[in-house]
């Protein structure tokens, strides 16, 4: 990242903007498509006006990406990019595009600890030198969230996504639509603020502070395969995926509250997998509810060959969670810790 303008440091509160890309800063390349431009416009409006009341910060990939082509190895970056630039900022607001945004969310909740400023994650559907575009609101209410004594919001300390008129917790969301300009929902969990006239955040429903300094505390393992299940799947199709060398996690977008074919020999693929060491986690394809182990005779089936249960957590949330776990703990643990609460993106049940 590399920081192209400052302003009004004097000020009390500064926000650090990191621009990685999307769409809020494309124009059209020369056949008319959108791709990433220089960061001209979005410089112009990352600058805050005279009585915006908050100073800011603002940095950029030195090509700043179509979010579809970003790989893991970009969520490292920009995480590095938080906690080397954090200090003297009161929040951080990351630009990025909407396809990857909710893996990135996600990702960047699971690798930093010791979040305490709140982290806004946010996108445009348009770009924000076009007419009519959504980049503006979606920029100054992020960075209004990212300064938050300024205007008087309780401050969030948490990876978290703004988007429209909605601020939501970053490893709970799912990109639901791509022409709205809502786009993002949470289904399993509430809204943490919402925007009307008035902004309003949820105090209540914001994490605790992370202790111990803003840090990364992983990297990302990407041995990592997805499956989503279809009526056409059959054993030999899924024993190509999982039995493939130096494959680590799978996660399994299954039918409804967790089900699947019980046929013995799709049964044995998975089992002889989870006894090569793969994790298996089994999540939903619905959009929201959760994975309901031993509710179904079809679905129990599944987690008797060693694939447990990725309960509520969206397909987004489960894939970078196993990435980031395997990449620092052997099988065994990783199968207790994708189980556990880490950053607000499971709900235990009571
Ligand atoms: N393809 C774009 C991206 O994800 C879409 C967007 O930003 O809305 O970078």
């Amino acid at each position: 990242m590399i920081v192209e303008g400052q302003w009004g440091f004097e000020r009390a509160e500064r926000v650090l903007i990191l621009n990685a890309g999307g769409t809020i800063g494309m124009g059209p390349d020369p056949a008319g498509a959108l791709a990433p431009i220089p960061a001209g416009d979005l410089i112009a409006h990352a600058r805050p006006r005279d009585d915006a009341g908050f100073g800011v910060t603002f940095a950029s990939f030195r090509r700043p990406l179509d979010s579809s082509r970003m790989r893991p190895d970009d969520w490292v970056t920009i995480a590095d990019a938080i906690v080397a630039l954090a200090p003297g900022h009161t929040g951080i607001v990351v630009l990025h595009g909407t396809d990857t945004l909710a893996f990135t969310a996600s990702a960047l909740s699971f690798m930093l600890a010791g979040v305490d400023r709140p982290i806004v994650i946010t996108g445009a559907q348009r770009p924000i030198s076009e007419f009519r575009s959504d980049a503006p609101q979606n920029l100054t209410t992020a960075c209004m969230i990212a300064s938050p004594r300024t205007h008087e919001l309780p401050v969030l300390r948490e990876v978290s996504v703004w988007f429209y008129d909605r601020l939501l917790r970053g490893n709970r969301t799912t990109k639901i639509d791509a022409d709205s300009y809502t786009g993002f929902s949470s289904p399993n969990v509430p809204l943490l603020g919402h925007a009307g006239v008035t902004l309003k955040l949820d105090a209540p429903a914001l994490l605790p502070a992370g202790t111990g300094g803003l840090r990364r505390i992983s990297g990302v393992c990407s041995d990592v395969a997805a499956v989503k299940f279809h009526p056409a799947l059959d054993a030999g199709q899924l024993d190509a995926i999982l039995s493939r060398p130096g494959l680590r996690g799978c996660v399994i977008e299954a039918y409804g509250s967790g089900n699947g074919p019980n046929e013995p020999e799709f049964l044995d693929v998975l089992r002889r997998a989870s006894e090569a060491g793969v994790v298996i986690v089994i999540t939903t394809q619905c959009r929201a509810g959760t994975v309901r182990q031993g509710y179904y005779a079809a679905g129990a089936a599944l987690f008797e060959t060693g694939a447990i249960s990725g309960e509520d957590l969206t397909f987004e949330s489960a894939i970078t969670k196993l990435m980031v776990l395997l990449d620092q703990f052997p099988a065994e643990r990783v199968r207790e810790l994708m189980v556990t609460p880490l950053a607000g993106e499971l709900t235990r049940p009571d």
